[in-house]
């Protein structure tokens, strides 16, 4: 594979001067204009300057109240008149009190879209806003409205690959709860309006977000409705603009949450919705108690979520089933599954005097081995030994209490997630594309935030390399900047996992070991060690990386399923078995991300970055410290800074081969279109400062681009 691909890259962010003031601190200070001035606290204060003596000015504030303060914790506000502008870039001074307030001023008038440039930034208003629906589409398809809207980056979006037959990308980016997947939702509403045509797939679409967030989204503490993977919805267009076909992918699902909960969470909705709302003869047929009786569910003391009504929600779910073309038949099987998996969480062992255990023989056994479709002796034996090979004979090994545990979980976690994959297929097989063409997709990613939590184990690694990816991805198109700084952990992570006496410890260590030399890496005590992720340092703890990134399922396990009479689990061990020399799970998903990775190069982004005003899920709450870490951490205000300084107008290298190569009065030799470009730059005399030559794309100062234009509309 690519070179690129032997470690993951880790960004760093670029730096920019903060000059401004220091140009105009003794401007201010003598018109007394109006200043950002930092109080002990530590907040921003917008006041007037008085007077000024030596080092010290005296400020009156909004309060009315005057303050003597240090000059050097005075920053320019901005004037009035720009107060509220749509784009970060039109404010004069762009210091970050003046880029909050000025957000936070939209906000309270419920504008919770805005631009930093290229980048539209969405505030989660954590209630209705009248911002949506049919009036809003054409609104922003008759091009009635231009202000910051997912409606206009849709828009776009769609425009651009009519226009250019490129595919395009909406990427969308921000913490848990800052609202990516409703984001994503409006942009595919929007898309589904303006492509929609006679075979309805465009519904079918729709559809699907209600059958993901079912079988993927939770209650977590920081969001009610998480979604606790990450997706790639592919939107296929034909050569009229009209929706043909979509394609889904997902990412990394969390499999720990169908056996384990934190306190105050819950498990994945679906199984709240299926107790809630089962029609009474299928809750006799697959044997279904609340949900209250099963302990995957009762286990975090919370099964309800405020103003949802899961029953309600089990009905909507069953049409969009109905919609997406799951027979009757396999949404039953499906539902088996489910219940199948609350059953084997009841499952219960008894210790002998040996300190071997026995599998309880009740309800719980029984009825989740009829509904996998085996006999309880075969399921019972298989989650209390393990078969073994001992020379040529093959003898079956007692398992521990804790072994018995953790197989009966890794039995119920590879059953959920089997059946999450097989949804995500079926889905896929009714929105099926007819023809592959490529030029005409719009892709929407919508992918799990930073995390930084107080404990981070393998799942937080996981996440944040993604978001290395991405941010990387983000850079490269907006600043042209191509930093890493390889680490590597995953090959130790997987070399380590292959060795069979390692612990989480010798892992530890041979990332001490290895990586104490980078920058980005530093080994902790014991078996912690911290990442400098571009986004903030975290601190990861090693223990259980080892078990998730081998993802063990033992081969009687698979045997059983494979033997049973029911369609799905067969179905869940024969592709497993497929794949039993199986990559690592640290692999695999990094074999994944290199593939979207490899996608969104090939296609002119959009970014979305999503914000979270507060950590209460809350309408009308901005809470500043939260808001600008956020913008610090994702580079949005060095965006701004770039955008304002230097080279707003932007295209590939294709895009401009393509729109300005045929003016080349010499036919060219070299074909490629970096070549084509500079070419085209030379011979109309664009001047060397006027524009710069990026990784991917070419950067122009204002107007530039307007000569070239000039010259294409005389020959056209
Ligand atoms: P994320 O996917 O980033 O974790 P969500 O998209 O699930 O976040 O949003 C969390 C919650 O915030 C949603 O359930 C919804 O209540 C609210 N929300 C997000 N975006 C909007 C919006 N544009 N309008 C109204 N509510 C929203
Ligand atoms: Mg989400």
């Amino acid at each position: 594979v690519d070179v690129d691909f032997a470690a993951e890259p880790f960004v760093s962010q670029p730096k920019f001067r903060e000059s401004e003031w220091d140009d105009n601190v003794g401007y201010f200070i003598k018109k007394k204009l109006r200043v950002w001035c930092q109080l002990p606290n530590g907040q921003w204060e917008s006041g007037l300057i008085q007077s000024t003596s030596g080092e010290k000015s005296s400020v009156l504030l909004s309060d009315g109240s005057v303050v003597k303060v240090s000059i050097v914790v005075l920053l320019p506000a901005n004037p009035d008149i720009l107060e509220g502008v749509d784009d970060l870039i039109q404010l004069s001074y762009l210091n970050e009190p003046s880029v909050l307030y000025n957000l936070q001023y939209r906000y309270s008038h419920d504008i919770i879209y805005s631009k930093a440039g290229p980048v539209l930034i969405a505030i989660n208003p954590f209630k209705d806003v009248q911002l949506y629906g049919n009036d809003f589409v054409t609104a922003y398809r008759q091009k009635l409205f231009d202000g910051p809207h997912v409606y206009g980056i849709a828009d776009s979006a769609y425009n651009e690959m009519m226009r250019d037959e490129v595919n395009q990308s909406i990427i969308i980016s921000g913490e848990s709860g800052a609202g990516k997947t409703e984001t994503a939702k409006i942009a595919m509403q929007y898309l589904a309006a303006r492509g929609g045509g006679s075979n309805g797939i465009e519904c079918e679409i729709l559809q699907t977000s209600r059958i993901l967030e079912a079988f993927g989204n939770a209650k977590t503490s920081r969001n009610d409705n998480s979604s606790r993977f990450g997706k790639l919805i592919e939107i296929h267009f034909s050569t009229t603009g009209k929706i043909c076909g979509a394609k889904i992918q997902t990412f990394l699902l969390e499999k720990s949450r169908v056996v384990q909960l934190a306190p105050g969470e819950r498990s994945y909705h679906i199984f709240y919705q299926l107790c809630a709302g089962a029609p009474s003869g299928l809750k006799d047929r697959l044997n279904l108690k609340m949900a209250s009786e099963y302990n995957y569910l009762n286990q975090s003391g919370c099964l309800a979520i405020n103003d949802v009504d899961d029953a309600s929600k089990f009905h909507k779910l069953m049409e969009a089933l109905n919609t997406v073309r799951i027979c009757r038949e396999d949404q039953v099987h499906a539902f088996e599954m489910l219940v199948a998996v609350l059953w084997l969480g009841n499952i219960s062992f008894q210790v002998d005097s040996e300190n071997h255990v026995e599998v309880v023989a009740d309800e719980a056994v029984t009825t989740a081995a009829s509904l996998i479709g085996c006999s309880a002796k075969d399921l019972m034996l298989a989650l209390s030994s393990h078969r073994i090979r001992a020379g040529k004979d093959i003898v079956a090994k007692r398992l521990t209490l804790q072994q018995a545990i953790d197989t009966r979980d890794a039995l119920a976690k590879f059953i959920y997630a089997s059946l999450f994959d097989w949804l995500v297929e079926e889905i896929n097989k009714s929105l099926e594309i007819g023809k592959r063409r490529t030029g005409r997709i719009i892709s929407i990613l919508d992918i799990y935030g930073f995390e930084s939590f107080q404990r981070n184990s393998f799942e937080q690694f996981c996440i944040n390399y993604a978001n290395e990816r991405l941010q990387q991805h983000f850079n490269r198109h907006l600043f042209k900047l191509e930093q890493e700084k390889p680490i590597g952990l995953i090959s130790l992570l997987d070399e380590e996992s292959n060795f069979p006496k390692a612990t989480d410890l010798t892992f530890a260590n041979k990332l001490k070991q290895h990586l104490n030399a980078n920058p980005c890496f530093k080994g902790e005590r014991g078996g912690a060690f911290s990442i400098r992720h571009y986004a903030g340092e975290v601190l990861y703890d090693a223990v259980g990386f080892l078990e998730k990134n081998r993802d063990p399922l033992h081969s009687d396990t698979i045997q059983l399923l494979s033997s049973c009479s029911c369609h799905l689990p067969q179905l869940f061990a024969s592709n497993m078995l497929n794949r039993f020399q199986k990559q690592s799970v640290g692999t695999k998903f990094k074999v994944q991300l290199f593939k979207l990775m490899q996608q969104l190069e090939n296609s002119t982004p959009h970014f979305i970055r999503c914000i979270k005003p507060n950590s209460k899920q809350l309408p009308g709450m901005y809470e500043k410290d939260l808001v600008l870490e956020q913008l610090r951490c994702c580079g949005v205000l060095e965006v701004v800074r770039i955008s304002r300084s230097g080279y707003p107008t932007r295209m590939t290298h294709q895009e401009f081969a393509r729109r300005y190569g045929f003016l080349l009065s010499e036919v060219n030799a070299c074909q490629d279109p970096l070549s084509v470009s500079v070419a085209v730059l030379h011979q109309f005399d664009v001047l060397p400062d006027m524009y710069q030559v990026g990784y991917t794309k070419l950067y122009f100062r204002t107007g530039q681009i307007g000569a070239l234009e000039n010259a294409r509309k005389q020959v056209l």
